[in-house]
Formats: C-alpha cells, structure tokens, sequence
C-alpha cells in the first residue's frame, strides 16, 4: 500500500494546527519527535489532492500576521514522501520526508516539495565530497595543487603574471572542477584555512617568478566567504610579508556577488587592500548583475571582462560593441582590461584592436604546473636577450 508521509514545518507555532487541520481531516498524526514544528502525519488522502491543496495554500496565504507588538512574517513550508509499506522502513520514511523538508526550506520557503531520489543522491554525493575535502584540509592540504595560467601583455604578446587557480583531486572521484568543489569549500568556510594556503603557496611562487620577470604579477582568486567571514588582509599580508616581492605585484581578483553589493563591511575591507599596495580586479565582469556598483567607487584598478563576451567576438557584432564600450569606459576611468577566454587568432586580433590591456586565455596558454610555468617563462626571458 502507498500512503504519504508529510512534514510541515512553520515559524509561527501557532499556524501549524491552522494549516494541518483542514488537510489532515482522514489523517493520523503519528508523532512530533522531529521538532515541535514538524509533524508526521500517516496520510491515506491522494497524494495529488494533498500536493494540490498544499501547493494553492501556500500560494495564497498572505505571509505577516501580527503578534503583540511586532509585524511576524509567517512562512510556512513542506515536505513529503510517498511510502510503500512494503519496502520502506520507519527510518526510510523520516529520512526521506525530513530531506524533502529541508529542500522546501532550502529552495526559499513557503512551498512544498516531494522526495526525489536524485536529489537525495546529489545531496549525498556533496556531503561525501565536502567530507573529503575536509580531511585533505586537515591533512595539510593533501591533494590541492595550485596551477598557473599565463596572463599576456596585449601590446608586447609577452607573459606578465598568472592567474593561480586551484585544482584538487578526490580519492573517491579523481580530478574534480573547481567550479565543482569551490562552492562546497564556501559552504563550510574551508575556503578561510585553504584560502591561507593559496595565498601563501602563490606568493612563494611569485617571489621566485619576478627574479625572472621584474614586473611579474601574481593573482589570486578570493572568495566572498575569505572576505566577509575572515580577517583576509590580516591573512594576505602575514603571507606575503614572509617574501620579498612587494604588494604591488599581486592582485586580488574578486567576483561580485549579490551578498556584497552596497555591503559597507566588504568594502572596508577592499579598502585595506587598496591602502596596501594592492590591486583589486572585478573577475567575471558582465555575468553578475551590478557590476557598475564597484565601478563607481574606484577601488579596482583591473577589470576582467568574462569568457562569454570573449568566444566568437569577431563573429558576433553585439559582443565586440558592449566589450568597446566596456573597454572606452574602464579607461577612462584609468581602469586596466584583462580579457578572458580568448582560444583562437581571430579573438585575439579582435580584442587587440579594442585595445585590453591584457589577455588570457588557451591561445596563449592553459593553466599549468609551476614547473611547466616557471619553464614558459625562462624560455621568453632567454629570447628575450
Ligand atoms: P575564474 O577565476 O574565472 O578562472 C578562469 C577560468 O577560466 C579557469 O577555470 C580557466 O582554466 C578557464 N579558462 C581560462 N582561459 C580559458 C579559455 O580560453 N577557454 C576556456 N574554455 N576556459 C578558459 P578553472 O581553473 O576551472 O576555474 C574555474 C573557477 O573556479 C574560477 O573561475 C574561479 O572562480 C574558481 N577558482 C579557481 N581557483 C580558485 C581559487 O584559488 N580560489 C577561489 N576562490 N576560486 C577559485
Ligand atoms: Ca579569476
Ligand atoms: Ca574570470
């Protein structure tokens, strides 16, 4: 036999019985072991009346209800799984419903989910990940590994610094994207002690790199997490203090983000950045949703204009009339242009002419191992002579 398990979960205590009631009319309610704001309920309805019925109640409930002195915003979300009796233990049933619960919750509130076992296994999937990398963490950052990719001066074609980018691999899943795994490192703040490590690790590297190249720049990704939740300058200038290179060759590229717009912590801290030496470079520009924000308040000397405007330009005339204006702008400013993702000639003579300041990308050259870098490097410089 199938029947529904559902779990209803509310801030306001008092609703619960509001919102049960009506559609717990045939059911039993079979414990509140969870929370007090979580209810079991062993329900023999149809499972789509009951999606139906919690779906446009959701949807129609005015969401404050006032409450002595102040304005409450009520929300209310649910979550639930069709059982078998047959085959589903009690443990199954909790498990299952509590994890459809919790995406409710997690997908914004005031809604109703099902179980899906896909998303179960993701969501298992992460948490074995983040597990993993929490023990590479602990064991002083086994299987992290920095790569550089080489960042070129657009008038001389010469490499001028590297971007250093992260790469990890997992014992269970081998090499693993970083745009994978970063969000998980941020999920629970690894970022802050890995962060230590990059920025330590790259800066090592750069003091040996301007030996070879006096004006070599190194940068450096952050992650909102490092800003908002870490002393981060305390970490960067502890880190590069330890070695000769000056602050003014590195940069600190960021990506804005919804959490940091007009947030006047964050750019107090960029601040200090800037008051250091350092550079400051707005990463992915054109994907986020403001990015002119932090255009107008003159803390980022570079500007990286993303991938997306970059792939085709010389094929699609909108791309290279938003990246001119985006580039006529930032000079004006007295703002340098790194452009990324340039992969063949014809980007890369398209975005010369629009005269950036800097290119990277595959044409020049893929992230690669500081030895392999470090070879790139003393190969130009040799010409060079
Ligand atoms: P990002 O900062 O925008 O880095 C550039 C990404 O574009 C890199 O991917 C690079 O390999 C890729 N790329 C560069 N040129 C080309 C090209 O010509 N064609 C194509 N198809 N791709 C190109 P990667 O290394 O996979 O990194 C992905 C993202 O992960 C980075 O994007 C960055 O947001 C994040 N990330 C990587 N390393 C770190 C790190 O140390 N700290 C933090 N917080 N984030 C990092
Ligand atoms: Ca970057
Ligand atoms: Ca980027």
């Amino acid at each position: 036999m199938l029947l529904l398990s559902l779990f209803i979960f509310s801030n306001v205590l008092a609703k619960d019985e509001e919102l049960i009631n009506p559609c717990a009319k045939e059911s039993v309610p079979l414990n509140n072991v969870l929370s007090h704001k979580s209810i079991l309920l062993n329900n023999r309805v149809e499972i789509n009346n009951t999606e139906m019925f919690l779906v446009s109640y959701l949807d129609n409930r005015g969401d404050v209800c006032y409450d002595k002195k102040y304005d409450v915003f009520f929300n209310i979300s649910a979550g639930a799984y069709a059982f078998d009796t047959n085959t589903d233990t009690y443990k199954d049933i909790i498990k299952n419903t509590r994890f459809a619960l919790h995406k409710a919750k997690l997908n914004g509130k005031n809604r109703f989910e099902f179980f899906d076992k896909a998303d179960y296994a993701n969501y298992i999937k992460r948490l074995e990940i983040q597990g993993e990398l929490r023990s590479s963490v602990n064991d002083n950052f086994k299987g992290f590994e920095l790569f550089y990719q080489p960042i070129v001066d657009a008038d001389t074609g010469r490499i001028e610094g590297a971007e250093a980018l992260l790469r990890w691999k997992s014992d269970q899943y081998g090499f693993m994207s970083p745009v994978e795994f970063i969000p998980l490192l941020e999920e629970s703040s690894l970022i802050i002690p890995l962060g230590r490590w990059i920025i330590d690790t790259a800066a090592a590297q750069c003091n040996e790199w301007v030996k070879i190249i006096p004006q070599f720049v190194m940068h450096i990704n952050l992650s909102f997490v490092q800003i908002a939740k870490s002393n981060v300058i305390k970490d960067v200038i502890e880190n590069i203090n330890k070695y000769e290179a000056g602050n003014e060759h590195f940069v600190f590229e960021i990506t804005e983000s919804i959490q940091m717009d007009s947030n006047i912590a964050i750019k107090r801290v960029l601040k200090e950045f800037v008051d250091n030496g350092f550079l400051l470079a707005i990463d992915d520009f054109g994907t986020g949703y403001s990015n002119f924000e932090y255009m107008k308040d003159k803390m980022f000397g570079i500007l990286k204009i993303d991938r997306a405007f970059i792939t085709d330009i010389h094929l699609t005339d909108n791309n290279r009339i938003l990246v001119s204006f985006i580039i006529k702008m930032a000079h004006e400013m007295g703002v340098k242009i790194c452009v990324e993702g340039v992969e063949t000639k014809d980007e890369l003579m398209a975005v010369t002419k629009l005269e950036a300041d800097y290119i990277q990308g595959y044409y020049y050259g893929k992230p690669v191992k500081d030895v392999e870098f470090c070879r790139m490097i003393k190969q130009q410089e040799r010409i060079k002579r």
